[in-house]
């Protein structure tokens, strides 16, 4: 039931207007999608019960409030839009969506090859439980070629482009290219483009996972993820995965994704344009070492930018020209538009001091400069310049 497509948006429709359109009932009545508050659903007789237990991991079916209600499947159908592809299973964190293609795909005796700069928590899931069932989990570098590194048994590769805090791009065609025909399932984090700025199912890849959380809710006010399917026939392990793991996701972070697609195209265009013009203006800053944004000509993966992305998103790192932490963190604190706190992707504004040395096993973090991340907010572009000027002049004086 609730094919959410019912408004049929034809798929050479320019993104913008997808995202506009994408999973609405369509007719006459409230624009959005109303929210269902549901555990229990009734059905008219036995016989329609059985029913929907028979496709309750089918895409659509309404059987029991953790598999999703109208608005969850009208949801996923949204996002399977903005990422051109065939399915998506809705979770409750990014993080569940980083874990759920692990859990539904690995098993014991399997070999995963993962680039050394995702997520970190993911890592931890990696090292603490998917390790701790038998599957070889190797890490290696994002920009290695992995050719080599194939193993009769290997059977996912997980990419995460750009990687976290250091923003490394990875070839994701030619990833793509060298584990089709051999059984191997390909995953990446697509949480910093989302399917408006980079469609890896569209450069080959299998399995996109997102932070909902951040782009997509897009106002710092919801935990939600998204993992979607280039092939339909993924989509069923992956449902039955989320039912093992107990998943369900809360109807108003469901609202709050679903509103946040319908201007995530104005929002990005903003990030992009926004986070751009304040790298490009960091790397004439005395203070600054290098700016680490994939946007740049001068990053080492810039032309695979821009074969593969249609923009930027907001955030980017900075390496300031000191060893020093205590100098990092005067800087950090000295800025007043710029948020302290985890997560990004939401309106406003944000600094992080990282440490990427810590997270990598597989490549070597040789860089002693300090290291900052900044994520490019909705505010004017030229006072968050001066915010960053006031900062850097307060801790690099003349
Ligand atoms: C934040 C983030 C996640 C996790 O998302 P949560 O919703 O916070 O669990 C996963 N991947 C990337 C790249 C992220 O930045």
């Amino acid at each position: 039931m609730s094919d959410a497509s019912a408004q049929n948006v034809p798929a050479q429709i320019a993104l913008d207007t997808r995202l506009v359109h994408a999973g609405r009932v369509g007719g006459t009545g409230p624009v959005n999608t109303p929210v269902h508050r549901a555990s229990t659903i009734l059905f008219d007789t036995v016989a329609d019960l059985d029913a929907a237990k028979a496709a309750r991991f089918a895409k659509g079916t309404l059987f029991y409030g953790r598999f999703g209600t109208p608005d969850t499947f009208a949801f996923e159908e949204a996002v399977s839009a903005l990422e051109a592809g065939a399915a998506t299973v809705a979770v409750p964190s990014g993080l569940a969506a980083c874990v759920l293609p692990l859990v539904a795909f690995l098993r014991p005796g399997d070999h995963v090859l993962v680039a050394d700069t995702i997520y970190e928590p993911t890592r931890t899931s990696l090292n603490a439980f998917i390790a701790r069932n038998g599957v070889a989990v190797e890490y290696v570098d994002p920009r290695a070629d992995l050719a080599p590194l194939l193993r009769p048994e290997t059977r996912m590769i997980y990419l995460e482009s750009p990687g976290s805090l250091t923003f490394e791009l990875q070839d994701l065609p030619a990833v793509a290219a060298l584990a089709k025909g051999r059984g191997i399932v390909t995953v990446c984090d697509n949480t910093w483009a989302t399917g408006y700025f980079c469609q890896p199912l569209a450069l080959g890849i299998d399995i996109v996972v997102q932070a909902a959380t951040k782009y997509i809710v897009g106002h710092s006010d919801a935990m939600l993820g998204t993992v979607t399917v280039a092939d339909a026939a993924l989509h069923k392990p992956l449902r039955e995965a989320a039912n093992w793991l107990g998943h369900a996701v809360a109807p108003d972070a469901i609202y709050l994704g679903a509103r946040g697609l319908r201007s995530l195209g104005a929002r990005l265009k903003q990030h992009h344009a926004t986070g751009l013009d304040l790298a490009r203006w960091l790397e004439t800053q005395p203070g600054i070492a290098r700016v680490l944004h994939p946007g740049l000509a001068s990053h080492p993966d810039h032309a695979i930018f821009r074969r593969d992305f249609r923009g930027a998103s907001g955030l980017f790192s900075v390496l300031l020209d000191t060893t020093d932490r205590a100098i990092a963190t005067r800087f950090a604190d000295s800025l007043a538009l710029f948020g302290l706190g985890f997560s990004w992707g939401g309106f406003e504004s944000l600094v992080l001091p990282g440490d990427p040395a810590h997270a990598r096993t597989a490549t070597a973090w040789t860089e002693d400069r300090q290291l900052v991340r900044l994520h490019a907010g909705l505010e004017d572009p030229a006072d968050l310049r001066a915010d960053l000027a006031q900062a850097l002049a307060r801790c690099f004086p003349a």
